[in-house]
């Protein structure tokens, strides 16, 4: 149609006949057809073949061969163009024949007119123009179906097969897609997927919802195994009712192997981790079994007699056992919680005493390499906490180590505060921050994410220098997770590094009353000496908690004018806390100049060490130290120190070693009930008495102590005042109304672990003598059993208390046989003068010394008469004076216990409740009569050792 019209040939033998189809064409409205003949069969075959014209007009004769044979023929040669017979008659056979041979119309010339060809040939060529079309959307969908990989099918409502594509075919082992037809699943599957098949497709007929990619096995019938995924959807009609299902699926069978080899990979791994683990706890059970033989063993033979260089070797064999032990233990907590085997044990801990505990044995770590360590926790965390105080440690122990181990020089702090979380933090939690900072050689900054992996190091060539092995903050890292916390670092390379970490626990109710206010040390003055600033900070913040008046200062000549000054103003402080270690001036050195001042030694002097030298303790018993505490100082060490040194104030220090060298009171065989629940402590008290000679019988809690005081005769009873079941007071309490009966009062002595106030108070309410605080000190515990009788035989005129005849005793153990077997051997404080203190209050000389006693003996019986009449007048300010000298005059005498005594009364006379007062008059008269003849024969000349 290359000049827009239609090319037309004729084939028919009769040239009339085209003479007339032509003028036909003319008469038709703008001549779209254009016509050309050919007279034979075999030059019409030639035309088709060369397929020039969109049309054919075929005469049903032609000569020896028919139209119909020429048809058949374009056909057979792929003829596209439309064929049309022509004829000379209307018979409906050969119309028949014509259409079967390829003919698309049948045209009768006779009746053929202008209107009536035209309709025929644009018929012909719109049909045409369809079935081209529908031929290639055919073909498109043959395609599809032919080559696409997948399954593809169309079944009918009932779930027979309408179609399918070639592959499902060969899946299906069948030869080609039609011998599916009318079949249905049932003939291909395993019936269990055939019917949940069928159930699929009615589902979605029922509902009109695909099923999309849904995956599933298929079991063929003959075996095979394999899995799909389906994708089904409803086969509408024209009129969009569903008549059936279609779908296609896709065969996933190796996606699915894929997936389960995986599975299994990661199974086996995880037990072979696990078989790892379980190897890795039983070696390190094995390994530990001989180390600690060899660690014992070498332990043994290092108590030997060595020579230097054995000695040395062994200790290294030693050293070296211990740390292949941590490593071992390293590696152990490292796979239990790479193998998520590790729980967290929830205990309740007081942080404040625990944090202690730990950092003790890192101050000697920190003090062999001159550092400082401090520690710190601010006054709002809370104490009491639930959680795993080991696990806790380890992670202190790992970082403050690590800290230590990079750092030459300067200080190494730990702090705890409080985590400021968004939102309210439930009540019963803490979430708790720590920062362990220090001074060292800090770690680059490309390095800090990759320390907390295992087996890492931020400088690999450090690792021989410092030793280690780059577990350790892997495992605190993990410990930390499981503490519900994070950890994190920050650092400059040669300034030092700070590690944060934080934790989560739960606050545990405290057993104790709400915070009491401490008595004994409240608005004291005190005087802190450190050269840390740290220290100093912190040591202020503890004493200012206990409500004393702490001034700070950094050095020893700062605290020398700091102490002049304030006796100047007449604010003399009261208590000396100074560091040992300092640059310049040490504090032994501060504590000499301090104790040769005149108008300043009267002081009570604490001192911090960083580590007990030889000579150390010698030192501060000649210079009056009242207390030598190692630093880091835990709060609770220092707040017993202080109450006991402020109390005795004294220069006299509590022997080391319990029972060694007691300058203890011996008593005839005391039987001694001791409520006490805690072992340890019923241990040490238990021996202390043993020791001395008295019977103990233990009750482990207030209920069984005022039980047997009911039912056993007792010469003293010693109440712990926090026990369970019952505590101390109310046993206290409930022994005395039972006593009202009998009429016999036992003594009672409470045990308390702080000295705060009121808990003396409570303890005199509850009908107790007495109290002495915890820890027990040997002295303090039979220096108190001694004023307990011997006030209590004053008051009652006990008929089991022996005479009321004091006896002077000395440490002899001849005094002491003297005292067991004596019917009527005395209670008695037994005090032994403590002549090297006298004398240093002289310097050393001994005819001053002797003055000064004449001038005490003198003097002491008018004072105990003034303190008599002040209190028949109750006059607490005369009573109060008359102690005070009376206390400083024992001192200078060297008699320390009784200038405690005294000093005990001044405090009386300050409460201006004098109620107890005269039976403690009484007593120090006891003890002051024993002391007397040693200060006679002294002052007499017989010299020291006579007088002793
Ligand atoms: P190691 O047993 O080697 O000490 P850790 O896991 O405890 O293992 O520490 C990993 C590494 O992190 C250390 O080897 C060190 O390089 C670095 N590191 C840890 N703490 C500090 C610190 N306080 N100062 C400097 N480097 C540190």
């Amino acid at each position: 149609m290359a000049d827009g019209k239609v090319r037309i040939l004729l084939i028919d033998d009769d040239k009339h006949n085209f003479i007339i189809t032509r003028a036909l064409m003319m008469e038709i409205a703008g001549e779209p057809f254009q016509i050309e003949w050919v007279a034979t069969y075999e030059d019409g075959l030639k035309e088709i073949r060369r397929g020039a014209h969109d049309v054919y007009l075929v005469d049903y004769r032609l000569g020896a061969h028919d139209g119909l044979e020429l048809l058949a023929h374009a056909v057979a040669h792929g003829c596209e163009a439309p064929l049309i017979m022509l004829t000379n008659q209307a018979d409906h056979e050969i119309d028949m024949q014509a259409m079967k041979a390829g003919a698309v119309d049948y045209l009768v010339k006779s009746e053929v007119d202008a209107s009536r060809l035209e309709r025929s040939i644009r018929y012909a060529l719109e049909r045409q123009r369809l079935l081209k079309a529908l031929d290639w959307e055919r073909y498109l969908l043959h395609t599809l179906m032919d080559n696409l990989p997948d399954s593809i099918y169309f079944k009918d409502a009932q779930s027979r097969f309408l179609r399918i594509s070639k592959s499902k075919a060969f899946r299906s082992g069948l030869q080609n897609p039609e011998e599916a037809e009318g079949k249905t699943d049932f003939d291909f599957f395993a019936p269990d997927d055939a019917r949940r098949a069928f159930a699929d497709e009615q589902q979605v007929m029922q509902t009109g919802q695909p099923i999309v990619a849904k995956e599933e096995r298929h079991v063929w019938s003959d075996g095979r195994e394999g899995w799909v995924a389906t994708t089904k959807l409803p086969l509408r009609d024209k009129q969009g009712r569903i008549i059936g299902t279609f779908g296609i699926s896709h065969d996933v069978s190796e996606l699915k192997r894929i997936e389960q080899a995986l599975r299994e990979a990661k199974e086996a791994a995880e037990s072979a981790s696990r078989a790892k683990s379980d190897f890795l706890a039983n070696m390190s059970h094995e390994i530990r079994t001989p180390m600690n033989a060899i660690i014992g063993m070498t332990e043994l033979v290092l108590d030997t007699r060595l020579t230097a260089s054995q000695y040395e070797y062994l200790r290294m064999v030693r050293d070296s056992g211990d740390a292949l032990l941590a490593l071992i233990d390293d590696i152990l907590d490292f796979s239990k919680i790479e193998a998520g085997k590790l729980e967290l044990s929830n205990t309740p801990f007081a942080l404040r005493e625990s944090l202690g505990d730990m950092m003790k044995p890192l101050g000697l770590r920190a003090h062999d390499k001159k550092l400082e360590l401090a520690f710190h926790i601010h006054p709002n965390v809370p104490d009491a906490l639930l959680g795993d105080v080991n696990r806790l440690r380890q992670i202190v122990v790992n970082l403050v180590g690590n800290a230590i181990k990079f750092t030459e020089c300067g200080e190494v702090v730990v702090d705890v505060a409080v985590e400021a979380k968004a939102g309210e933090p439930a009540d019963e939690l803490a979430d708790l921050h720590f920062t362990v900072r220090d001074t060292g050689i800090g770690i680059p900054q490309g390095k800090l994410a990759a320390i907390f992996e295992a087996f890492e190091q931020a400088d690999a060539s450090m690792t021989r220098r410092y030793g280690g092995t780059g577990l350790g903050l892997a495992i605190s890292s993990r410990l930390v997770e499981l503490m519900a916390g994070r950890i994190w670092v920050e650092s400059e390379v040669g300034r030092g590094s700070t590690f944060h970490f934080t934790t989560r626990f739960q606050r545990a109710a405290s057993g104790t009353a709400p915070e009491l206010e401490p008595v004994v040390v409240a608005d004291t003055l005190a005087l802190v000496v450190d050269d840390n600033e740290t220290n100093r900070q912190i040591l202020q913040e503890m004493l200012s908690n206990w409500g004393m008046r702490p001034t700070v200062v950094s050095s020893a000549a700062a605290a020398v004018e700091a102490l002049t000054r304030a006796h100047r103003d007449g604010q003399p402080f009261r208590l000396l806390l100074t560091d040992v270690n300092m640059p310049d001036v040490d504090g032994f050195t501060l504590a000499e100049q301090v104790r040769q001042t005149n108008e300043l030694a009267d002081i009570t002097i604490i001192a911090l060490t960083s580590g007990d030298r030889a000579g150390d303790m010698d030192r501060c018993d000649e210079l009056g130290i009242a207390a030598h505490l190692m630093k880091p100082v835990k709060q609770s060490e220092m707040f017993d120190a202080i109450v006991a040194a402020m109390s005795v104030n004294t220069a006299e220090r509590e022997p080391a070693a319990p029972g060694v060298t007691q300058p203890a009171a011996k008593f005839a065989s005391l039987r001694i009930l001791l409520a006490e629940d805690s072992v340890v402590n019923q241990k040490l008290a238990v021996g202390l008495l043993e020791r001395n000679g008295h019977s103990v019988v233990v009750a482990n809690n207030g209920k069984l102590a005022a039980e047997m005081a009911l039912t056993q005769d007792f010469d003293l009873i010693l109440m712990d005042v926090q026990m369970p079941e019952m505590d101390g007071m109310q046993a206290t309490a409930l022994i005395r109304k039972q006593q009202q009966q009998t009429g016999v009062r036992v003594p009672i002595v409470a045990m308390t672990a702080h000295a705060m106030k009121g808990d003396r108070d409570r303890c005199l309410a509850a009908g107790m003598d007495d109290y002495l605080s915890k820890p027990i000190r040997p002295k303090q515990l039979f220096e108190k059993i001694a004023e307990v009788l011997g006030a209590a035989q004053t008051a009652s005129e006990s008929p089991s208390c022996n005479s009321d005849v004091p006896t002077a005793l000395a440490e002899s153990d001849e005094a002491t046989a003297a005292v067991g077997d004596q019917e009527n051997a005395t209670p008695s404080a037994c005090e032994t003068i403590n002549w090297s203190m006298a004398l240093r209050g002289v310097n050393g000389d001994e005819s001053l010394l002797k003055a000064v006693i004449d001038e005490f003996l003198k003097e002491s019986p008018k004072l105990i008469s003034e303190m008599h009449k002040a209190l028949d007048e109750q006059d607490a300010k005369s009573f109060r004076r008359a102690a005070h000298t009376m206390k400083s005059s024992l001192r200078y005498v060297g008699c320390p216990g009784a200038s405690r005594a005294a000093s005990e009364l001044e405090q009386l006379g300050k409460t201006e409740d004098l109620t107890p007062a005269p039976a403690a008059v009484n007593l120090l008269k006891g003890q002051l009569e024993r002391l007397r003849p040693a200060l006679v024969a002294f002052a007499a000349g017989e010299g020291m050792l006579k007088a002793t």
